[in-house]
């Protein structure tokens, strides 16, 4: 088994709060293991917690969209959440929660170790961007450590209101420019020097 799949068993039988009561399944993440992008968004809704996969209700539809729209699928991104079991009535998570889920968010982090963390909404925000407003800094990439970190607005704002929306679809269609500046540097640095070069030493 891997560290991965070990840890989603792990979350499946955690209770280290009280939201593991009012589960039906806790929703770890799911993706490749070696996935560049990582999507985190909030907290499982209904759907979600029912199936204990992310992102499956109206949110996950417009998710596969927004991919779909940078040609991007589902299977080739990895998606999770900040809390892996559902508030109830999909309350915002609280402090003590989101402290109790954040040890399985930044392992999944650390084995995963996408190029690119997006997160949407500003519960996950939070990992990178600590007291900032979202409506400030969404759209901006900023790198911590060897992780460009995305902000986004959730998905689930884009679905009721037109403003959001759009805001939404013109951060995505950034997206792929950061990806492509990326791969960049990733193969300038990994270029062979040139004889030319290498025999001026
Ligand atoms: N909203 C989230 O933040 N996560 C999900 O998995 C579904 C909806």
């Amino acid at each position: 088994m891997s560290e991965l799949a070990e840890l989603y068993e792990t979350i499946r039988t955690c209770t280290l709060c009280p939201l593991s009561r009012g589960r039906t399944l806790a929703v770890p993440g799911e993706g490749p293991e070696d996935a560049e992008i990582m999507f985190i968004g909030e907290a499982p809704g209904f759907h979600e917690d029912q199936q204990g996969r992310p992102f499956v209700g109206a949110a996950g539809q417009y998710l596969d969209e927004l991919l779909a729209s940078i040609n991007l699928s589902r299977k080739e991104v990895y998606i999770c959440n900040v809390i892996k079991c559902r508030p109830p009535n999909n309350r915002d998570p609280l402090p003590e929660e989101l402290a109790a889920c954040r040890p399985y968010i930044e392992k999944q982090i650390a084995l995963i170790k996408p190029k690119i963390i997006v997160t949407l909404g500003r519960f996950s925000m939070e990992l990178a961007f600590p007291g900032v407003t979202i409506s400030r800094v969404h759209g901006i990439p900023k790198k911590v450590g060897d992780i460009v970190y995305y902000p986004m607005f959730h998905p689930a704002a884009g679905l009721h209101q037109p403003k959001f929306r759009s805001l939404i679809e013109e951060d995505f269609r950034k997206l792929p420019q950061i990806l492509a500046d990326l791969q960049s540097v990733k193969e300038a640095e990994t270029k062979p020097k040139s004889p030319q070069q290498l025999s001026l030493f």
